[in-house]
């Protein structure tokens, strides 16, 4: 998002913005909606309502839903350490060239910024990720905003591993990043 507009009683004023909006909600009023250890004491009714309190088109303009479990002893108390960060940061950082490289001569730096324009040039899928393309648009009901997401966000997953096609296995990780399983 590079602009923010604000709608007045008196006419409208744009202000210049950029920002990346990371955010987090319990699944239903008790927390456990969805727990495999504890039980929800929510009505569904309920847990539908809490859920629908964020808006469809507010969530069609989210890139990432990641669902976080609860955590069990064991795990906290694990002492391997996950991938470090500046091996992440390399891989992030050779995306990130990969992207400007693309965009040379726009106005453009990153995947993020595409608009349906670009996303129709740069963001072909192979033959055989199209199928997987196809179900995931019937079968998540996805909106055009959405199918856009998906491609931009299989485009980056592609970048971060080195690929110059978007394959199978980087649009089905950009599927899953949809959200779904709502009451
Ligand atoms: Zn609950």
């Amino acid at each position: 998002m590079d602009s923010y507009c604000v709608l007045l009683t008196q006419g409208s004023v744009t202000f210049p913005a950029n920002f990346m909006l990371v955010g987090a909600m319990n699944p239903c009023p008790c927390g456990y909606y969805g727990d495999p250890f504890r039980q929800c004491t929510c009505p569904l009714s309920l847990v539908s309502r809490y859920q629908k309190r964020i808006s469809g088109p507010f969530i069609d303009r989210v890139d990432i839903f990641v669902e976080v479990p609860h955590i069990d002893y064991e795990k906290l108390t694990d002492d391997r350490l996950g991938e470090k960060s500046d091996k992440v940061q390399t891989r992030v950082e050779a995306a990130r060239s990969v992207q400007r490289a693309r965009f040379q001569g726009t106005k453009l730096a990153a995947n993020a910024e595409m608009t349906p324009t670009e996303v129709r040039e740069f963001c072909q899928v192979e033959e055989s990720a199209q199928s997987l393309l196809k179900a995931a648009m019937k079968q998540l009901y996805l909106s055009a905003r959405a199918f856009h997401r998906i491609l931009k966000l299989a485009r980056t997953i592609a970048d971060l591993d080195g690929a110059t096609n978007i394959e199978p296995s980087h649009l089905a990780e950009a599927v899953q990043y949809r959200p779904r399983g709502f009451a």
